[in-house]
């Protein structure tokens, strides 16, 4: 299940799509659909679209700052046939590995509000649903990581968000955590080169 084009769920971004549009009429201003293939044993949540990125190119991660680790070790750990995602026109394909958002639609100030964050919770638990027995989901930030429990009914005081956490869950899935990947994080050094591949070892390692 995807979000469709004109989704109405979220009246704010809603309104932002339209307004962002109309600013620059070259973006896709729609909800970002997931990008790779919905049966693959990782899937990778990220927050939501960015201004410039997603919003732009209409592919999670691709055409801004947070995709550039990320991709990069991506291709590194053979999930990606490139390690860098400038435009959805670059051919690039995941292999097992799909990578979506909490929210779909570009939110104001890169923050989704709690409502808008459950409105947009059916898509990624239809994602989560989808996804080959023993599944790894990686949460990319706390809001991810809320979002995934949300998305499989588990409580958020049993399951703490941190850097490298890591939960076995009902079903074979598991859960690990990391930093988001964006800008400001490794800009200030919350997180850096050797922390995302710290992840992508114990990420090959659970799907060996
Ligand atoms: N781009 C995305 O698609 N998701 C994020 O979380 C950040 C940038």
């Amino acid at each position: 299940m995807i979000a469709p084009q004109d989704c109405q769920l979220c009246p704010r971004l809603a309104a932002y799509r339209i307004e962002q549009k109309s600013r620059h009429p070259d973006y896709h201003c729609q909800p970002v659909a997931g990008f790779g293939d919905e049966g693959s044993r990782l899937l990778i949540v990220g927050l939501a679209p960015g201004l410039h990125g997603a919003n732009a190119t209409g592919r999670p991660f691709t055409g801004d700052a947070s995709g550039q680790m990320l991709f990069e070790m991506l291709f590194r750990y053979g999930f990606a046939s490139k390690p860098d995602a400038r435009s959805s026109h670059d051919d690039m394909r995941l292999f097992d590995c799909r990578i979506t958002n909490a929210v779909k639609c570009l939110p104001p100030n890169n923050r989704p509000n709690g409502d808008e964050i459950s409105c947009c919770n059916a898509y990624l638990r239809s994602e989560i649903a989808n996804l080959k027995p023993a599944a790894v989901i990686l949460a990319l930030g706390a809001i991810a990581h809320r979002a995934i429990l949300k998305a499989l009914d588990l409580p958020p005081s049993r399951y703490r968000f941190g850097h490298l956490a890591e939960y076995g869950l009902p079903g074979g899935l598991v859960f690990i955590d990391s930093y988001h990947c964006s800008r400001y994080n490794i800009n200030t050094g919350r997180l850096d080169r050797n922390m995302l591949e710290n992840v992508f070892d114990r990420v090959t390692e659970l799907l060996r």
